[in-house]
């Protein structure tokens, strides 16, 4: 296994569309333990989308464990959000391609259906709540090249564009 690096905003790719898995083989196999394997060695980590990490082509995989022990991997392939409530959950989120400490509410629905497969093809269907449903919606915007602060209105948006000047002048000094 290997750890992958995780890009970090500007990174223009991290608006890359993720590309829908249609093989379930070895290869497959192989990108999923690697993202596990990042994820499980990066520190204060819920989740990675393939598509902030540094792969040529990559594809609609998400792997999250918010666990303490974190021992509850759970995989998504081509996962997709088919409901959300309109009632919202009001937490502030981060992301590990923004540093900074950046952390912003950007109004998740509380709740969402999500359709996807699991690592070997199998369709699975779940229904999250709360912090799992934040952290879903989350993954499934990177994997459209979104990410979480191109939520914010425009006024919220310079002032974290303006704290990651900041950070990142501070950062290379
Ligand atoms: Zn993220």
């Amino acid at each position: 296994m290997a750890m992958i690096r995780i890009l970090q905003y500007p990174d223009p790719r991290l608006k890359t569309k993720a590309e829908k898995v249609e093989v379930f083989d070895d290869a497959l196999q192989k990108i999923i333990d690697d993202m596990f394997e990042t994820h499980y060695n990066t520190d204060n980590c819920a989740a990675l989308a393939a598509t902030q990490l540094d792969f040529e082509n990559p594809k609609a995989i998400t792997v999250i464990d918010f666990s303490k022990e974190k021992n509850q991997p759970l995989c998504l392939v081509n996962p997709e959000v088919v409901w959300r409530s309109e009632e919202l959950y009001d937490e502030a989120e981060g992301c590990m391609s923004v540093p900074g400490g950046i952390y912003e509410t950007v109004g998740r629905a509380l709740k969402v259906k999500v359709k996807a497969q699991d690592r070997y093809g199998k369709p699975i269907e779940l229904e999250a709540e709360g912090y799992m449903a934040k952290c879903l919606q989350h993954e499934i915007d990177h994997l459209n090249g979104k990410i979480f602060i191109d939520h914010l209105s425009r006024l919220k948006r310079q002032r974290v564009d303006k704290k990651l000047d900041k950070y990142r002048r501070w950062s290379r000094d």
